[in-house]
């Protein structure tokens, strides 16, 4: 199909991550697409989330080259953060230079340019084993196709992520870590009027915890806690037995995570009368800019340079599912997608041209890599 008549369709048949049938739609159009490039397509199966879509392209036999070639695999996401309908506020327009629409940066654009690469390159003899997979769940952490990115990426000399690059065009080559805390404070309910004094307030108890976990911050090892989500008490006539709060938590350097692990363990409840219960995963570890990256960076560099494109380097605070693939040490470059704005708002966009070139360049990543 055309790209932008498949982008409009691949818009317009909303995903959010929490919808199976919905994401299972996209996955059948997905599907069908990549078996018109002769795929060898498999749905990995999912009860909760969408099915995951798993297309192996194989050289023709013309083309086949010896030693035979690990495969490149290019990783996608289906689902989106936009729930359905978002589509009848927020349409699909042209706009001059730009497409509008939920989800079109990230990451419906990056499909269908992965589609366009890959045809591109069959075209033009490719003789390597190329790997799409278009998971389900990115958005709401990766959990159910972790297994399945790390399980390709191991057998495959490059991984392409397929997310959205920098607003400048830039190649993410960087992204930080994603964790997060959850603490519950526990008091004593009392009658705020006749009994204050024999309650012991989880709300007051948490507000000291706020405080302390906020300073664990550390711009100048790019580590990062919001204390993003608080809820507790029932009734402001109540001294409120229970608090809780959600910490979102960034980290790029090698033993930061540790580090506030450690701290996180060590807070201690400051009212009496209270207890506090922490718990904590880190979602995605740390992409660093490190010289597996540095080195991958530069060998794109020179293949763009091939077809006068020039490749800058760029980083980001958000986690993709590039974030698995780096510390198994097989080289991977993040932001091949469309270049864009607006991720997860209803402003999204990207610049129409973007397609063609990324297509451009994955085609040529996959012949000459
Ligand atoms: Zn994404």
């Amino acid at each position: 199909m055309e790209p932008k008549s498949l982008l409009k369709l691949l818009v317009e048949t909303e995903s959010p991550s929490h919808d199976k049938a919905a994401v299972d739609r996209l996955g059948a159009i997905v599907a069908e697409e990549a078996r018109k490039l002769s795929a060898q397509i498999e749905i990995i199966s999912n009860a909760e989330t969408g099915n995951h879509v798993l297309a192996r392209f194989f050289p023709s036999a013309g083309a086949v080259s010896f030693p035979a070639s690990a495969p490149v695999l290019l990783l996608c996401h289906m689902d989106t953060v936009f729930p359905l309908g978002t589509i009848n506020r927020f349409p699909y327009p042209e706009a001059g230079e730009k497409i509008l629409g939920p989800a079109t940066l990230d990451m419906k654009a990056g499909i269908v340019i992965a589609l366009g690469a890959i045809e591109a390159a069959q075209k033009s003899g490719l003789n390597r084993p190329v790997t799409l997979l278009c998971t389900s769940d990115e958005e709401i952490g990766s959990h159910t196709s972790r297994e399945h990115i790390e399980r390709l990426a191991a057998e495959s000399a490059l991984v392409l992520v397929l997310e959205g690059a920098l607003p400048d065009g830039s190649l993410k080559t960087w992204r930080k870590g994603v964790g997060e805390f959850r603490v519950k404070a526990k008091g004593r309910a009392a009658h705020a009027g006749g009994d204050h004094e024999k309650g012991h307030n989880a709300i007051e108890e948490m507000a000291h915890q706020v405080i302390a976990i906020q300073k664990l911050t550390d711009y100048s090892k790019q580590t990062t806690l919001n204390v993003g989500v608080i809820k507790g008490g029932t009734v402001s006539n109540v001294v409120p037995e229970e608090a809780e709060i959600h910490v979102d938590v960034r980290v790029m350097q090698p033993g930061e995570w540790e580090r506030l692990v450690a701290e996180m363990q060590n807070l201690k409840p400051v009212l009496d009368g209270t207890a506090l219960e922490i718990t904590g995963a880190l979602n995605r570890p740390p992409m660093p800019f490190d010289e597996t990256m540095k080195a991958t960076f530069e060998r794109a560099k020179s293949i763009a340079a091939k077809i006068s494109m020039e490749l800058t380097a760029g980083g980001t605070g958000g986690a993709s599912d590039g974030n698995f693939v780096a510390p198994l040490g097989i080289p991977v470059l993040d932001g091949m997608g469309a270049v864009g704005e607006g991720y997860h708002s209803e402003r999204e966009y990207i610049f129409t041209n973007s397609m063609e070139q990324k297509a451009g360049l994955i085609a040529s990543l996959l012949c000459n890599w």
